[in-house]
């Protein structure tokens, strides 16, 4: 297996070598028709995860080599239950969809880019995201860390039935009779806690409706290292969950943006403005699917750190190619929202079809 350390090891003239032979490799090996299938090897059985297989003939209709497990006898391919097992988009098409997905561009422009359809850009773009969004999950921030929330409305973009609140009227309108008008809407939006640590990693949840409080800061107490420094508002919530779990802090006084210390939270500041820059790149994206964006952009954000924008697309394509999906495109938009729209909505007196059933 190629690796970093091989490459390093070798002399200058084995790497003049290997790099004039990777030019001709290049030229035969990756071609407009390259099938992601070439990039994998069935290493262990789908079934039963054992390494004990057999070569057991050829696919009728693909040509491609079918295997045959020992211990539980089931037929399988290089490409069953992995992240291209539906996907018949070819290898350069899905390298030149994510170099547009890093660079954030609409689904109307990847379809001209990439020449596959709106609704399978849309399709590639869910799979991209949830391959990449699971591993954030295990890290955690050290170190000091800025922390601070930002709000965005609830979106229900793609919501087809039962919804939960009239349709909004965009432009000119007289004011909706059956629309209650209700004072003071925080309870519409939608609370994004967001933490940057001193080695640039970053926590960026959905916490639930309403406003900041102890309980939404303390469900992600787990997420920082026992050590770690606070640089923070001063906020009340905060400085609860501060005490709680013993965290140091530097507070930034209220109408100063730097603390005496001379933190402040600009990692923060910037990194929700590119977060707002994104929903209005998108057009907008519905609150069902927005920890997925939000995810990508915490991967994207990070990389940009350690790799140019070009390498990251192959980058991105190695991360993901490990990562099997069980769920087809239909799944998609019936994935839980990540807060109770019918509780938020509820004043307006629709009935919760959940209730009903
Ligand atoms: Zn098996």
């Amino acid at each position: 297996m190629i690796n970093k350390d091989f490459l390093e090891s070798l002399s200058p003239v084995e790497i003049q070598m290997v790099h004039q032979y990777i030019g001709v490799l290049f030229k035969d090996r990756i071609k407009d028709d390259t099938s992601n299938f070439d990039n994998l090897k069935a290493e262990k059985c789908p079934c039963c995860g054992s390494r004990h297989f057999v070569r057991n003939g050829h696919d009728p209709k693909s040509g491609r080599q079918r295997y045959m497990c020992k211990q539980c006898h089931s037929s399988f391919k290089d490409s069953t239950n992995t992240f291209f097992s539906h996907s018949r988009v070819s290898y350069n098409t899905w390298i030149t969809f994510i170099g547009c997905e890093v660079v954030g561009l609409s689904l109307r422009q990847e379809e001209a880019i990439c020449g596959v359809s709106k609704t399978g850009c849309f399709n590639m773009r869910h799979r991209l995201y949830h391959a990449l969004s699971e591993y954030q999950d295990s890290r955690k921030l050290e170190g000091l860390c800025e922390i601070d929330c930002a709000y965005t409305s609830i979106n229900l973009k793609g919501w087809k039935r039962d919804m939960p609140r009239h349709s909004k009227k965009r432009g000119k309108h007289k004011p909706d009779k059956n629309h209650k008008q209700l004072r003071g809407i925080s309870h519409h939006k939608i609370c994004l806690l967001t933490a940057i640590d001193e080695n640039d990693h970053i926590l960026f949840k959905i916490a639930g409706t309403r406003e900041e409080d102890l309980k939404k800061y303390q469900s992600f107490a787990d997420r920082f290292c026992k050590k770690s420094t606070l640089i923070c508002d001063e906020k009340q919530s905060i400085a609860c969950f501060v005490r709680k779990n013993r965290f140091g802090y530097d507070y930034i006084p209220s109408g100063s943006f730097k603390s005496d210390k001379g933190n402040t939270l600009s990692s923060i500041n910037q990194f929700h403005q590119e977060f707002s820059e994104l929903i209005r790149r998108k057009h907008g994206v519905g609150t069902r699917h927005l920890q997925s964006y939000m995810d990508f952009l915490v991967v994207t954000k990070e990389l940009k750190y350690k790799l140019e924008l070009k390498k990251m697309n192959t980058r991105l394509y190695m991360d993901i190619i490990d990562h099997p999906i069980f769920w087809t495109s239909d799944d998609i938009c019936h994935i839980p929202m990540p807060v109770d729209v019918y509780e938020v909505y509820k004043e307006y007196g629709y009935a919760d079809p959940r209730s009903l059933s």
